[in-house]
């Protein structure tokens, strides 16, 4: 993208050749709280759409994780796992069913809830963060989050998987 298109999009002041050192920091501000909105609403729906949770705001954590577990909870080769403080959930609608077990990674116990009627893995609870709530991040369809800011069980992960550079990476 040209520079002078680039700070239009992202900047407030008149396209110039040689920005200061000041404007550009701003300019990186600008983005930064672009990116935070924090009474945006979003709602995460299962497959059939019976399901759904409502959220504001944007999650405290955001990951994603190759462990076996997210593979095979998701049958995909990574989970996205989005944690909001409950305070932020306004909506839980629809049926579910709970699926309780100690979790080996967090050792502690965690509730996850799936829709009655699809079996979408929706939203979790984990004892030892009781005032978090986990949402399945690709859930979120028509107002998606962002890039997650970490990695889990990074040596898990398939070979073919290529992540952002900027994404923390833990073993
Ligand atoms: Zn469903
Ligand atoms: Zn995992």
């Amino acid at each position: 993208m040209r520079w002078t298109v680039f700070k239009s999009q992202f900047c407030g002041f008149a396209a110039q050749k040689y920005p200061t050192k000041l404007q550009l920091k701003n300019c990186r501000l600008a983005r930064r709280y672009e990116m935070v909105d924090r009474n945006l609403k979003r709602i995460a729906m299962c497959s059939c759409g019976k399901a759904s949770i409502e959220v504001k705001g944007d999650p405290e954590i955001h990951g994603i994780c190759h462990c076996n577990n997210c593979k095979q909870r998701t049958g995909s080769a990574f989970g996205i796992s989005a944690y909001f403080k409950t305070e932020n959930i306004f909506a839980i609608n629809g049926e579910f069913s709970c699926y309780s077990f100690h979790g080996s990674q967090t050792n502690s116990l965690q509730q996850r809830y799936f829709c009655k009627f699809c079996g979408t893995t929706l939203y979790w609870n984990l004892a030892s963060s009781p005032d978090l709530t986990g949402i399945a991040g690709g859930c979120f369809v028509e107002n998606p989050l962002g890039v997650p800011r970490y990695s889990n069980s990074y040596k898990n992960k398939f070979s073919w998987v290529k992540l952002p550079w900027r994404m923390k990476k833990y073993s």
